[in-house]
C-alpha cells in the first residue's frame, strides 16, 4: 500500500489524482492533504478518504475551520500553514508526495519532501523553474525519485530508455527531447486582437480543463516556456537539445528522438489521469478511467514551428534557461503577478509579456543556490513587475 500525501487537494490535478485513488483503494492510502481557501472541498474529502493530517494554507480558512464540527468529528489532525505543509510532506508515514499547489507558494513543501527522500510526484513546475540546480542535487543527495506529473514531461519519460541517468543523453543515443504543446486558444487567431482578448477567452483551452493560472499560462506559451525550463532539469540536457513542436490536437503529449532516425511518442486522450496513474504506480501500470484512443475518430495531425512574435513569453523562457538560475527565478515570479493582472483586469493579455520581459531586464544576476538566495530574487522580481503594473496602468 502506498501512502500519499496531496499537496493541492482542492485544485484541478487534486481532483484528478482522488479520482485515481478512489480507483484503487487496495494500493493507495490518501494519508494527508492540503488546500488553500476551499474548506467545503477539504469536508468532501477527510469526509470520503479519512486521511490522518489536513492542512490548510490561508488563515482565515483555518480559523473557520477549526470549529466547523464536520472537521472535529473527523478526527483528521488541522494543520496551518507553510510549516504544515512541510510537515505532512516529510511525514515518515508518508512514501508518497504529490505537488500539485499552484506557483511559487508549492516550493518549500516540494523541496522539503525532496530533502526527506520521498517519492516526489512533481506537478508544480514552478519549484523546478525556481530552484532546478538545488532541487536535482538535493535529490541526488536524498535518493528522491522525482516522477513527473506534467504530460509532457511525463511523455518524455515513457518514452526514454528504462535505465535512463540523469544527463545521459549522448550515452543513450537521444538526439533530441520533442516538446509538444497544443498552442493554446489563440494559436490562429489575428495577432491585433491578442491585446483585447478577455481571462476568460484565455482561460479557455481547446483540449485541457485546468486552473487558471496554467491555463493563461498555456494561451500565452509561458506553460510551454517553464515546461522547457522544467525538461531540462528533470532529464539533465541543454536548451538546445529539446525542440518545441506545436501540435494542436494534443494527443501526442512529447517524443523523444533517437540518433538513428526513430522517434518515440507517447499518446492518449487529454486527460491528466494517465500521467497520474502512470507516475503512482510506477513501474506498475493501472487503469486511469481514460476513455482510449480511438484512431478511426482521430483528427489529422498537424505539427508546426513555434511563431515568436505571436508568442513572446516561450522566447523570454528559453532564453531566461540560457542566462541561469536567477533569471527563471525571477520570470517565474513576474509571471504569477503579470498574469494575476490580467485575471484580475489591471492590465492587457499582451502586456504579461511586457511585464515579464521588463522585470527580466532590471533583476540582477546572482547565485542561487540556496533556498534564501532563491527567495530574495523572487520578492525582487516580484516587486518590479508590480513596479511596472503600476506603470502600465
Ligand atoms: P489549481 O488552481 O486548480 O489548484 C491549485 C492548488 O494549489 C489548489 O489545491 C490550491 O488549494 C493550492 N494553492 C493555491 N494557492 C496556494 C497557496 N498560496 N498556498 C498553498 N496552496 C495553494 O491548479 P492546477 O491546474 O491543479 O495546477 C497545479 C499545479 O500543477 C501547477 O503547478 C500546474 O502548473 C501543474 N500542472 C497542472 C496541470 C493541469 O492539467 N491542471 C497539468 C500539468 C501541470
Ligand atoms: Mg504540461
Amino acid at each position: 500500500m502506498k501512502s500519499v500525501c496531496l499537496l493541492g487537494g482542492s485544485g484541478s490535478i487534486g481532483a484528478s489524482t482522488l479520482d485515481v485513488i478512489r480507483r484503487h483503494p487496495d494500493q493507495f492510502k490518501l494519508q494527508s492533504v492540503s488546500v488553500h481557501t476551499n474548506l467545503s472541498k477539504l469536508i468532501d474529502i477527510v469526509s470520503e478518504f479519512r486521511p490522518t493530517h489536513a492542512v490548510i494554507s490561508d488563515w482565515d480558512t483555518y480559523q473557520v475551520a477549526l470549529s466547523d464540527t464536520r472537521i472535529v468529528n473527523s478526527h483528521c489532525s488541522l494543520l496551518f500553514g507553510q510549516e504544515g505543509l512541510v510537515e505532512i510532506a516529510t511525514d515518515e508515514n508518508t512514501s508518497h508526495v504529490m505537488a500539485a499547489i499552484v506557483g511559487a507558494a508549492g516550493l518549500k513543501s516540494s523541496l522539503a519532501a525532496v530533502q526527506a527522500g520521498k517519492t516526489i510526484l512533481l506537478a508544480n513546475k514552478e519549484s523546478l523553474v525556481m530552484s532546478g540546480q538545488l532541487f536535482v542535487d538535493t535529490a541526488k543527495q536524498s535518493k528522491a525519485t522525482i516522477l513527473p506529473i506534467d504530460s509532457e514531461h511525463n511523455a518524455i519519460f515513457q518514452c526514454l530508455p528504462s535505465d535512463y541517468q540523469y544527463g545521459d543523453i549522448e550515452r543513450a543515443g537521444i538526439s533530441k527531447l520533442l516538446l509538444t504543446g497544443s498552442g493554446g486558444p489563440f494559436l490562429n487567431v489575428a495577432l491585433e486582437s491578442l491585446a483585447a482578448v478577455t481571462p476568460q477567452q484565455a482561460c479557455k483551452h481547446p483540449n485541457w480543463s485546468m486552473g487558471q493560472k496554467i491555463s493563461v499560462d498555456s494561451a500565452t506559451m509561458m506553460n510551454k516556456g517553464l515546461e522547457f525550463i522544467e525538461a531540462c532539469w528533470l532529464f539533465g540536457v541543454k536548451p538546445e537539445q529539446i525542440d518545441v513542436v506545436i501540435h494542436p490536437q494534443s494527443v501526442i503529449h512529447s517524443m523523444v528522438q533517437y540518433v538513428d532516425g526513430s522517434v518515440l511518442a507517447q499518446m492518449g486522450n487529454p486527460d491528466m489521469r494517465t500521467p497520474i496513474a502512470h507516475a503512482m504506480a510506477y513501474p506498475e501500470r493501472i487503469s486511469a478511467g481514460v476513455k482510449p484512443l480511438d484512431f478511426s475518430q482521430l483528427p489529422n495531425f498537424e505539427f508546426h514551428k513555434p511563431d515568436m512574435m505571436r508568442f513572446p513569453n516561450l522566447k523570454l523562457a528559453i532564453s531566461a534557461m540560457s542566462s541561469g538560475q536567477y533569471a527563471t527565478t525571477a520570470l517565474n515570479a513576474a509571471n504569477e503577478v503579470s498574469v494575476q493582472g490580467f485575471l484580475a483586469g489591471h492590465h492587457s493579455f499582451t502586456d504579461i509579456a511586457k511585464i515579464n520581459e521588463y522585470v527580466l531586464n532590471r533583476v540582477s544576476s546572482v547565485p542561487c543556490n540556496e533556498l534564501t538566495a532563491i527567495l530574495a530574487v523572487d520578492e525582487q522580481a516580484r516587486r518590479y513587475a508590480e513596479e511596472c503594473t503600476r506603470k502600465i496602468a
